[in-house]
Order: C-alpha cells, then structure tokens, then sequence
C-alpha cells in the first residue's frame, strides 16, 4: 500500500466518524446551471442511483459517479445533509467506492430533474451532442418579457407554461377571448431554455412560496412588470404535473383604464342592464354573480362597483386585485392554508367593520369563512358586492347554504339579503366583417356540412326555431378564414371571432325566483340577432336536442304530456 492511498483510505476512515457529527450543509459545493455542471473537475460521468437502489429518490438526492472513478453525492439544497445522504456516504464507501472530494454538490432541482431524465448527460455535457448555448440571465429575462409582452399586446387573460422534462421541446400557451392557443412563434421551445426562464422569472416573485423555482412542488406568488409603460401583476401558480411543472400565470392590468369598461359594453341585453341599475338603487342587501371560471364575474363586479356614486364609501376585499376601481379602498388579501393568512383576514375583517364604508366588495365567498364574512357585512346592512361558484342564478343560495361555505338558509331567506343574483357565461362574438349568414352557409364557408353528427343543417335550424320561436333567419356563423379585422392575432383558432359578449339570467329574489330568460335563451337570442355563432351557444351550454328532451322530461314531470 503506497503512502497516498494510506492517507486516503484513513481520510475515509475519519470522514465515515465524521458523519456521525453530522455534515455541514454549507461546505457543499453549488451547482446552479448546466454550465457549471459541464465546468465541474472531475467531470460529472453518470448516475449511480440503479447501483445503490436508491432511484426513488433520484429527484432529491443521487449518488454520481466522476471522470476518476470517485462517487460524489448531487442533491437538492434540502436534502444535501439530510439522514438520507449521510446513510448514502457510508454504503458508497461500504461498496468499495471511493468518495470524490468534495463529497456533496447542491444542484437545481430543475438542473438535477434533467440529469435523472437523462436530458443532460456526461456525453451532451462534453459538447458530444452540441448542447445549446444555455443563455445568460439578460437574455433569459428578455425571452420572458417577450412572452409576456405577446401576452399582453394580444389581450391573453393567462399564459401557460407546460415543460415537458423528458422532451427537448415543450409549450407555452395563452388565453385568448376564453380560448386556449398555442401561437406559431411560441412553437417547441427548448424545454432547458423554459426551465431557465422561469428559474429566473421567479427571483422576482413577491410573496412566493420557495426561495427558488422548484419544478416539483406546487408554488403561488405574484410579481409586477411593465408592458409598453403599463403596470401588470402576473399571479404565479405552478403545478407539478407527470410530465414536468406547469405553470400558468394570470395576467392583471394594474392601470385604471383597464377599469373604464362600463357595465353596457359588457353584453347584457337592455332589459338586464335596467333591471341592473333599479336593483342598484336599493340600499343594503347583496348582489352576487356567479359563473364558472372566466364567466368574466369580476369584470363585472368591478363595472358594477365603479358606477356607484362618489358619495359612498367603498372597500373591497379581493384575492387578488383584478381590477382598480377610481375611488374604492382596495386590499388584496392572499390567503394561503397557514393560520398566519387567516389571522390577516380576521384582522382586516375587524378593522373594516370599524371603518364606516357603505359598500364592500368582497370577491369570492368560497369557504366558511368568507361565508362568515359574508353574514356579518349583510347582516350589518352593508351593501355587499360578491362573487360565487354556481351553476346558474337559483344555484346561487343553494351554493352558499352548502357545507362548504355554511352561510344558514333562513339567513338567506330573509327578505332584503339577497337582493340580486346573476349568473353569467362569456361567449365568443362573431367578427361583424365576415360572419356568414345562416342561410346562405355553405359547408366549405364554415368549416363543416354539418353542426352535430348526424343532423343536417336544415333540420338543425328548424329545431331552434320550434324551441325558441323565432326564425334563425338573421343568424350568422363563423367564418373560420376571417378577415383583416380579425385576423390580427395570426391565432387561426381566433378567426372569424372579436371579443366576448356576456349570456345572462338575472334573479330579483323580492320579485321572483325564475328569471325572465336563462343564460342559454339569452345566448340564442343573441345569436339569432347574428352576433354569436349558435354552434358556440350549444358547445358552452348543451345541444338543442338535449334542450328538446329536457324541455319533455320537465313536462313529464309536471304531470303533461311530451
Ligand atoms: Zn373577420
């Protein structure tokens, strides 16, 4: 035995009796980017996790083999002196390996998911396969306010990061007018490059869970950027999906403008909008909208709330922000599972009671103890302005009386709480330049010969006409080539499409419990007029041949005849 590998195999001895006391987390060596790993001496050779058994573990914490033969530990900062790892030094050196020095490197976890994925390897590290230049953090900040800036130039709602871990190519979508799109120039960017991107993206993160991007655990925050000179806030929340995280960010205007939008243009027909603005003349009592996500309720709870006279005083409570209302004394509560957000709550809660307003804004009532919220304002005669989950207006009080939210029905019932109930869906409004009438459609204007399977568009026709007794003469269809109004976007998804328009049902509770039109006959109406395609009408609500049969199971119930 030569001298050197006595003094190794001592060290060794001396390192195992170390472990005992335990490693010190700070002396490993970090490593942050692939092109430290590819920098790393001895070089980074392949993963020993099979050799050990110890794969299931791979995406913490992995036992490496290096260009000398030495084994050394990659793990994620939290797992780097964990039991686990100290367990692992020793049955590395009870196996006969020798421990490089230094023993232990911190890895990204996004750096060490690609390693396991075998998406980086000894061989593209070695420039064997001509890795991709990784980009540098400038550059990397620029990509992503490119894409958020397409966001925002082509009035996307969300953006939509799905890294794909084992492809070299994943995607990033946008929201459009409700649509989910995949722009051409976003096509197959490199799945490292998106990775790296949101690494750096999250440092800006305020109020974020996590120090760092962690594509292995779900994480929320928010952080501010400036498009063309406007303030945005994009709400961040990411999910650790099978194939590798996703992230969709939300994207909130932060300037008044983006509040001008009055309650006319929103796409309430005119006998709504009046019974809107004589509810609102009522003092105390609630209004609530409901919808599901991207109904546009809190476009038009913020509408509604900005045209209350300058003489009341209004708070709202919000979670987060999604509009500015000129005027209102905005808070955007974030509320997370920990006890500390619902101490904030409270407090916020106690002190709003305190503070004489005469209209709040409260903007979802989801669990007990928004609900709680909810009794105690309308209980005090404030006039609340909320949102819910529900399936259509009379779904609303059934909603709130449910065990999630627990709001007691006699509550509801008495007169003046519930003074408003709307329920509302958003539906894509044909491009006035090119929509094609109904009755000149031809199969190869329209993208079809026919609008469900099985039935003809002649019949199709005749069958909106008997259920809603009007003809379909005035309707239109989407044009799917569109034209130069509506092709702005390059999404072909969107042609033939400009804006959304609102389909409601209102309720007066002091009035009456069926609402003079539901949200599907208010959408037809609107499409017979030629402003919505009808095919779009059955996709977002039914079909007209499940319209026809629940109309006859209704009758069968009452007791006629189908
Ligand atoms: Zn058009």
């Amino acid at each position: 035995m030569t001298v050197f590998a006595f003094w190794r195999r001592a060290g060794n001895e001396r390192s195992v009796e170390s472990h005992v006391n335990r490693f010190d987390a700070s002396s490993a060596v970090t490593i942050a980017s692939v092109e430290q790993l590819a920098a790393m001496r001895p070089r980074y050779l392949r993963m020993l996790g099979a050799a050990f058994s110890v794969e299931s573990l791979a995406d913490r914490l992995v036992p490496v083999q290096l260009e000398d033969k030495s084994v050394a530990i990659f793990a994620q900062a939290a797992y780097v002196g964990s039991d686990q790892a100290d367990e692992l030094v020793q049955r590395i050196q009870q196996a006969g390996y020798q421990l490089a020095s230094p023993e232990r490197y911190v890895l990204a976890s996004s750096l060490l998911l690609a390693l396991v994925r075998g998406q980086v390897t000894s061989d593209s590290l070695a420039g064997l396969f001509t890795p991709a230049i990784a980009p540098s953090r400038p550059a990397l900040v620029a990509a992503f306010h490119d894409l958020v800036e397409w966001g925002v130039r082509h009035g996307a709602s969300d953006i939509h990061f799905n890294v794909h871990l084992a492809e070299a190519k994943s995607e990033v979508n946008y929201t459009i007018s409700g649509r989910y799109v995949m722009p051409a120039c976003f096509r197959g960017m490199p799945t490292s490059t998106l990775l790296d991107m949101l690494s750096v993206a999250w440092m800006d993160i305020r109020g974020g869970n996590g120090s760092v991007f962690d594509p292995l655990r779900e994480q929320q925050g928010s952080l501010t950027m400036h498009v063309d000179g406007k303030p945005f806030v994009l709400r961040w929340s990411s999910m650790a999906a099978d194939v590798g995280p996703s992230v969709c960010l939300r994207l909130l205007s932060r300037s008044v403008q983006a509040c001008a939008t009055g309650l006319d243009s929103l796409g309430y027909m005119p006998d709504q909008l009046a019974q809107i603005r004589r509810a609102m003349v009522s003092e105390s009592g609630a209004v609530i909208f409901s919808g599901t996500v991207g109904s546009g309720k809190s476009t038009s709870l913020a509408a509604l709330v900005s045209s209350l006279p300058s003489h009341r005083k209004v708070i709202t409570l919000e979670d987060p922000v999604e509009y500015l209302i000129p005027g209102a004394i905005q808070n955007t509560l974030v509320r997370n599972l920990d006890t500390s957000s619902h101490d904030v709550f409270a407090a916020k809660l106690r002190s709003l009671r305190r503070s004489a307003m005469s209209d709040v804004l409260l903007g979802e009532i989801r669990d007990v103890e928004t609900g709680r919220a909810f009794m105690d304002l309308v209980g005090s005669g404030v006039n609340v302005y909320s949102t819910v989950h529900a399936p259509s207006a009379a779904m609303i009080p059934v909603r709130l009386s449910s065990g999630f939210i627990a709001v007691p029905a006699d509550f509801l019932a008495t007169p003046g709480v519930l003074r408003l109930l709307v329920f509302q869906a958003l539906l894509p409004q044909l491009c006035d330049q090119c929509a094609v009438p109904v009755v000149s459609a031809d199969a190869r204007h329209v993208g079809g010969s026919e609008p469900i399977k099985g039935l003809a568009w002649q019949p199709w026709l005749e069958l909106v006409r008997q259920l809603y007794g009007r003809s379909p003469g005035k309707a239109r269809l989407r044009n799917p080539e569109g034209c130069e109004v509506c092709r702005q976007a390059e999404l072909p998804e969107l042609y033939g499409y400009c804006g959304r328009t609102v389909a409601a049902e209102i309720i007066e509770p002091a009035l009456s419990w069926v609402p003079a039109r539901s949200a599907m006959e208010s959408a037809v109406m609107k499409a017979l007029d030629g402003q919505v395609d009808l095919r779009d009408v059955e996709s977002r609500f039914h079909a007209f041949e499940t319209e026809k049969m629940m109309r006859a199971a209704r009758k069968r119930l009452s007791g006629g005849t189908a």
